[in-house]
């Protein structure tokens, strides 16, 4: 079976970003894997000999309502459908409420939850990426989805269960 990771997080953490990058070297095409529906982008990539499934969502603030709750409904259904969840955070903007409340959430998946602190291009990785770990999901993976730093080693990790 084929792993399927799902980007989750907050509006402008840069899943679309990360997405691309995983999937670029593909056909980044929306896979036509049955059972999956179109709402969400789902795109192929691979990691060494590894294939695997990405799927981006649009975005999950917590405690939503119109538009806000359809795209919360469509991270849902992606966290459902997933082998493992890569929850992105702003390294930059430090731990936000939307953040907390998806934490929540993801803490009680008996799924691998990933907690990757994006944006950590032009400032001290280790200082940013400090301040996620009250976030209790774990080791904090600091990337730069737009220049693809962290992203190997992240994928090295994210990958390890499968
Ligand atoms: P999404 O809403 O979570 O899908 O976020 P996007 O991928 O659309 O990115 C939101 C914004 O963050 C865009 O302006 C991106 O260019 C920017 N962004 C994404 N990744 C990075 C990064 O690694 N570093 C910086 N500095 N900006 C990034
Ligand atoms: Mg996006």
């Amino acid at each position: 079976m084929t792993p399927v990771l799902a980007l989750v997080g907050r509006p402008n953490v840069g899943k679309s970003t990360l997405f691309n990058r995983l999937t670029r070297t593909r056909d980044a095409l929306v896979a036509d894997f049955p059972g999956l529906t179109r709402d969400r982008k789902y795109g192929q990539a691979s990691y060494r000999e590894m294939e695997y499934l990405v799927i981006d969502t649009g975005g999950i603030h917590g405690g939503e309502e119109g538009i806000d709750a359809e795209m919360a409904g469509q991270s849902l259904q992606a966290i459902e459908e997933a082998d493992a969840v890569l929850f992105l955070v702003d390294a930059r903007a430090g731990v936000t409420s939307a953040d907390e409340a998806i934490a929540g959430h993801l803490r009680r998946l008996e799924k691998p939850v990933f907690l990757v602190a994006n944006k950590i291009d032009g400032v001290d990785a280790d200082v940013v990426t400090a301040d996620f770990y009250s976030l209790a999901l774990g080791d904090v993976h600091g990337i730069a989805a737009a220049h693809g730093r962290g992203v190997n080693q992240l994928l090295e990790t994210s990958m390890a269960p499968f």
